[in-house]
């Protein structure tokens, strides 16, 4: 990605930050950090529209680092506190600001989540804690039961707001926020801007800097995309089609619902393709198990529902595979970002079925083009596949309606393409020493 030139070290970054980053192999901040780093730095609140594979987290996590060290105190107490919607991500967090804080001495964080048992959380938070990464739930949770206060947080990050809207977690962020002082410094990322995250962020935010990058469909434009129209019966044979004959490794490959995830793994397993399964009913250890296995090639191929993929972050994904199309045409472009991270290319691979054509039109109208068909497989679908003006037709709006509002379209803001989209973990005092809250 390029961001015109700027380098870390005008950013007004610290050296001890500045070499952590650099051994983490970054050379240049992407635009997303050029652009909030300095406005954190100086205080303000940011809202910042931006999705995960931009390099966000290091976007919100380096000022608040360096904020945080220049006001240590002696005794920890938790004075930035991180809301993020998944365990995944919490850990995912936790596990950068160890990195990115590994030169700075005497800054305590931890990560609490729900799904484990609290007793290593709760004994990290009694030691002390400056920066806390957390799910809304264990929070809350634990904040209700006195295990921790809320009452000296100066920064407040509240990630992946539209997710935690979407998950239903907006009332306990609103519970949060009024537990945290009037007083602070507030950055909120969402990768969309719906309504309800705008709302909030007037609300909790004062006099923020917008700070957007990459708006919701970029990614798509580093990613070759391709679509199979196939009958729903066979898709597990497609796949495992697909795996073999292009000699997949390290793909992630989506389910709608839990279920599929779990009779994909056990199809593909049967056919000698090693793959895992995470999943929302999965314990935290055999999440756990299931992505350090395909980080280090155990499994070729994950699969993985949206909610307990928006936190993964594993490099060098070469595909992913929509076995199901979301029903959401967002959903979409974030499932294929997860194979063009920072600045990577990839290959995103499409099922769809005749009960899924209404959802391709969605998402061919979010990324203002069609996706290229693949007209040659394995398992032709037995209803010949629609032509992609067919498509268009058949969702066309009538051009006028009898009504006394006039001729506004069927659909009407949402017709045509859309781009844009409207809009643990352990812990560690300097050199990587930990409150081991919610590690593995
Ligand atoms: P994020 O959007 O925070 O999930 O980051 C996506 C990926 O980009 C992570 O694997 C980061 O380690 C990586 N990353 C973040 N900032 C940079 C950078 N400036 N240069 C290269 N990689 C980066």
């Amino acid at each position: 990605m390029t961001n015109g030139g700027v380098s870390f070290d005008q950013l007004g970054l610290r050296a001890p930050i500045i070499r952590a980053v650099s051994e983490a192999g970054y050379e240049e901040p992407t635009p997303i950090q050029r652009d909030a780093i300095p406005v954190a730095l100086g205080s303000r609140d940011i809202v910042g529209c931006a999705q995960t594979g931009t390099g966000k987290t290091a976007a919100f996590c380096l000022p608040l680092l360096q904020r945080i060290d220049e006001l240590a105190e002696d005794v920890p107490r938790i004075r930035a506190l991180i809301v993020t919607p998944t365990r995944e991500l919490a850990a995912q967090i936790g596990e950068n600001i160890g990195k990115y804080g590994k030169y700075l001495d005497d800054i305590w964080h931890t990560v609490i989540f729900g799904g484990v048992k609290e007793g290593k959380q709760i004994k990290a938070l009694k030691e002390g804690v400056d920066i806390l990464v957390a799910t809304p739930g264990r929070l809350l949770d634990l904040m209700n039961r006195g295990f921790l206060s809320l009452k000296h947080v100066e920064v407040l990050v509240l990630d992946e707001a539209d997710q935690m809207l979407d998950l239903g977690f907006l009332p306990d962020v609103k519970r949060i926020v009024a537990a945290v002082p009037k007083r602070r410094q507030t950055l909120l990322f969402s990768a969309t801007m719906p309504d309800p995250i705008r709302e909030l962020a007037e609300t909790m935010l004062n006099n923020p800097v917008s700070v957007a990058v990459a708006p919701v469909s970029a990614p798509a434009d580093r990613v070759a995309q391709r679509l199979f129209f196939v009958d729903r019966t066979n898709k597990k044979s497609l796949l495992a089609d697909i795996i073999k004959r292009q000699q997949l490794t390290r793909t992630l490959v989506f389910s709608r619902t839990k279920h599929g995830a779990n009779a994909i793994v056990k199809f593909l397993d049967k056919r000698g393709i090693t793959a895992a399964a995470i999943h929302g009913n999965k314990s935290q250890g055999a999440r756990t198990r299931a992505l350090a296995g395909f980080k280090d090639g155990k499994f070729r191929i994950l699969v993985a529902t949206d909610i307990a993929a928006r936190g993964i972050d594993v490099s060098g994904v070469s595909h992913v595979i929509n076995y199901d199309l979301p029903n959401v045409a967002e959903t979409y472009v974030h499932r294929i970002g997860r194979t063009a991270r920072a600045g990577e290319s990839g290959v995103a691979l499409s099922m769809c079925d005749v009960e899924e054509r209404d959802y391709l039109i969605d998402i061919e109208r979010l990324l203002g083009k069609h996706i290229e068909r693949v007209v040659e497989h394995a398992f032709p679908p037995s209803e010949k596949p629609p032509r992609p003006t067919d498509l268009e037709a058949k969702r066309r709006p009538p051009k006028t309606r009898k009504s006394s509002s006039g001729s506004r379209p069927r659909g009407g803001a949402r017709r045509g393409p859309r781009r844009g989209g409207g809009g643990g973990g352990g812990g560690g005092r300097g050199r990587g020493r930990g409150r081991g809250g919610g590690r593995r």
